[in-house]
């Protein structure tokens, strides 16, 4: 009980105000991870990158019970928008994962901004309509295809009551597929690390909301090794490192999703 009320006092304190009773120095801040997932849900039979990715957030030996946000293609005709699909989000939401919304047409994986309003609007309601089916709430975040967005889907998604997050540390894992060192994977993250270290303000805990794909077998199959490099990486960019540095529990998600997204635009 006392670790939760700690873990929460944390996270409402997180990127925001200084908070005297969190254990750093005064030049060394504190780091957070949510881990994030974009184009799932995979329907894969025979290694299903998914449900590899929620067994190991949940028993690595980093930190067990890791959850993550998922970013889902609703209506992807190979994924989301399958019986299979929906059954994978499903589980996902059960283990205790946060879903958000990503691609959201038939077609598949399609940018946001090449649809017009008459197109886009009803499938985003559709999406928080699915989402909201499987979990009993409407989703609270978007992460569009590509990360495009612009002036007018902003406004779409403001109006809806989807708040944008995109991720201020990305492994590039959709674009790494058969050979490639670790190095490589662990080059994407320390450089990443390394510029959220060079604006962290040491009074305050700095979220980092990372960025990696699901239906990635090579992720997949990398996953826990990734949380292994993310600790790693950060104590070498300079940040302090808690015991237990990733979220656990769908409020902390909340809390450090709302301390990194984008507001609204002005209108
Ligand atoms: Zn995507």
């Amino acid at each position: 009980m006392k670790r939760i009320m700690a873990i929460t006092l944390l996270l409402l304190t997180a990127c925001r105000t200084p908070e005297p009773g969190l254990q750093q120095s005064a030049t060394t801040p504190q780091i957070y991870f949510l881990v994030t997932f974009d184009d799932g849900p995979s329907i894969r039979e025979k290694y299903n990158p998914t449900l590899a990715i929620i067994n190991q957030l949940a028993t690595n030996d980093i930190q067990p019970n890791i959850k993550a946000l998922f970013f889902v293609q609703t209506e992807h005709p190979r994924g989301g928008g399958t019986p299979r699909g929906r059954d994978i989000m499903r589980y996902a939401h059960e283990q205790g994962h946060a879903l958000g919304i990503h691609s959201v047409s038939p077609r598949g994986h399609v940018a946001h901004i090449k649809q017009p309003d008459d197109e886009l609007i009803p499938e985003l309601r559709q999406a928080q309509e699915v989402i909201r089916t499987i979990t009993g709430s409407a989703p609270q975040f978007v992460r569009p295809p590509f990360g495009a967005c612009n002036i007018r889907t902003r406004t779409i998604y403001d109006e809806l009551g989807l708040e944008l997050l995109m991720a201020n540390v990305r492994a590039k894992d959709g674009v790494i597929y058969g050979f490639n060192g670790s190095l490589r994977r662990r080059s994407n993250i320390c450089k990443a690390l390394k510029k959220l270290r060079a604006t962290a303000d040491p009074h305050t805990v700095t979220c980092a909301v990372i960025n990696f794909h699901d239906i990635n077998p090579y992720t997949a199959r990398h996953m826990t090794e990734y949380l292994h490099i993310l600790v790693e990486e950060a104590r070498r960019a300079g940040f302090s490192v808690p015991d237990k540095p990733f979220c656990s529990s769908p409020e902390e998600i909340i809390r450090v999703a709302e301390a990194v997204r984008l507001p609204p635009p002005n209108r």
